[in-house]
């Protein structure tokens, strides 16, 4: 098979990268594998890409090792920060292409997809800004001593992304990871290889030298674990379901102890408090669930609403979410495409089907839209038992509550804590509650918004450490401590 296919779009024709990229070069895997890659609009196979094992895995890590320790070792801060700011402007000058292969690959709506392109390439550049801002301290210890901090690359690191937002990952795992001075080995996920390879090939067109960036399509049980157990790997970074954050420490505890940070999923909920702005409210939670088709992990899957507004909610919320737009995700006008694979589409009706026999009343939706392509109706229930489980769909449980004490009881009442949000009018609900929620992110009065300056990361078992900002630097450097003795009087 070979290493490149031209591809038709509707907003764009390119040529698609389809091997593995080592060493700035588009290869076959040792094994000679090939799957494909499913377009979840029509249900059928886009095109085959060449499949990364375990073999494959360990040539990608010695190409990123040697890097490390040779070519990349001389590159300067200054000149990391030229690199990241160079490919920054190639996604901007490719958007219309990434954002075609997103649409195609994943189903998100063009809209969101272009969104998604330009928040990659402004985070790449943000940490672009940071690479020649990476500094220790000197620390005052005593008059003899000279005593500081070297805040130095950890090696190589592996990093596994998920499908929900292939090209949007791809930019906050190797944004931090480069500007910091490690070199990368970074699997995509087994349903969107596409955006992760074309950007390789704009790696390669910015300038980095050979093995810095290696991008390997391939399967989590396979290439995932066996990069996750690789003992020449000093860092994995993991974003996906806290089942197979689970099974990556274990794996990293296993290997040579590698440090780990997991960004994991969620059952987020949504607070809305009889003062709040209803119309508002009702629209941030609109988008807290139903953007990217619920497939976010910090979906706000959860609203709980006060009782004195909650039937005025309910109605109003059904007819908002009923305006929705699903279709065809390459027409500007559509909000919400199909799910991502059959396989999610099966697990979601699961969820809907199991809430129907639980006896949760379908205030709208719950079925699938249309005969062809992976879509669901957005879908509201009530008078549903307290749900616990990431459905990781259009699905979203109304509950009531009585006062704010019972408001954060409920809404700390899962294993997660990703992510939270308060819609009140009242200053004092506001912070107080925020404050009292187990949740790694809390937006009041919006919901769903990131910022690649702030950071993004889980309480309870929606994560360790975290992403974005300058917090995501500490994750990728590591400290040394260095006591330098003045003057040569003898010790003791
Ligand atoms: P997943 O966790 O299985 O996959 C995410 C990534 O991990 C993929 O790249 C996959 O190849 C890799 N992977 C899988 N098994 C691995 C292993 N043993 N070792 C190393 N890497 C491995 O997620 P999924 O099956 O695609 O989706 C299942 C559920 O996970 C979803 O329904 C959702 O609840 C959750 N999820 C969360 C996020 C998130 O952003 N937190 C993203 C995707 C999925």
């Amino acid at each position: 098979m070979s290493l490149s296919a031209t591809i038709k779009t509707p907003l764009v024709t390119y040529e698609q990268p389809l091997g593995l990229f080592i060493n700035n070069e588009f290869v076959k895997g040792v094994e000679g594998k090939t799957f494909e890659t499913i377009n979840p609009t029509d249900e059928k196979p886009i095109v085959a890409v060449h499949e990364g094992t375990e073999k494959d895995i360990d040539i990608a890590v010695k190409a990123a090792r040697t890097a490390f320790e040779g070519a990349w070792h001389d590159v300067t801060p200054s000149q990391r920060s030229r690199l990241l700011i160079k490919l920054a402007e190639l996604f901007e000058r490719d958007l219309d292409i990434l954002a075609a292969i997103e649409v195609l690959d994943n189903g998100k709506s063009i809209t969101m997809a272009k969104s998604d392109v330009q928040n990659a390439a402004s985070c790449i550049r943000y940490y672009g800004g940071w690479a020649d801002k990476i500094h220790g301290q000197t620390i005052d210890t005593n008059n003899q001593t000279l005593s500081y901090t070297r805040h130095e690359a950890i090696g190589v690191c592996g990093q596994i992304i998920p499908w929900n937002f292939p090209i949007l990952m791809w930019s906050w795992k190797i944004g931090p990871a480069i500007a910091a001075g490690n070199t990368v080995v970074l699997k995509s996920a087994e349903q969107t290889p596409l955006s992760a390879l074309y950007a390789a090939k704009l790696i390669a067109e910015a300038g980095f030298p050979p093995g810095v960036i290696n991008i390997i399509s391939g399967f989590g049980r396979t290439a995932g674990a066996a990069l996750s157990s690789h003992m020449d790997v000093d860092k994995i970074a993991f974003t996906g379901s806290t089942l197979v954050g689970r099974t990556i420490l274990q794996a990293a505890a296993k290997s040579n102890l590698k440090k780990v940070t997991l960004e994991l999923g969620g059952k987020s909920p949504n607070i809305v408090f009889d003062d709040a702005d209803i119309d508002n409210a009702i629209s941030w939670a609109n988008f807290g669930i139903f953007y990217n088709h619920g497939q976010c992990c910090c979906a706000g899957s959860r609203v709980l609403v006060q009782e004195g507004i909650y039937d005025k909610f309910v109605a109003r919320f059904r007819e908002r979410a009923a305006k929705n737009q699903l279709g065809n995700p390459f027409e500007e006008s559509t909000f919400q495409g199909p799910q991502v694979s059959q396989l999610q589409f099966d697990r979601i009706m699961e969820y809907i089907d199991h809430g129907k026999n639980e006896g949760a009343t379908v205030a709208l939706g719950g079925e699938r839209h249309g005969d062809v392509g992976y879509f669901i109706q957005p879908t509201i229930f009530t008078d549903m038992k307290i749900s616990q489980e990431e459905i990781f769909g259009p699905v979203i449980v109304v509950q009531k509550f009585k006062d704010e004490a019972e408001a954060i009881k409920i809404g700390n009442s899962t294993a997660y804590g990703l992510a939270a949000g308060v819609h009140t009018s009242n200053v004092n609900t506001a912070i107080r509650v925020s404050n009292a929620l187990k949740a790694g992110t809390v937006w009041i009065n919006n919901y769903n918004l990131i910022s690649y300056q702030a950071p993004f990361g889980g309480y309870k078992t929606s994560g360790l450490g975290r992403e974005l900002g300058s917090y995501a630097l500490e994750n990728y450097t590591q400290v040394k401590t260095v006591h330098y003795r003045l003057g040569d009087a003898l010790f003791g």
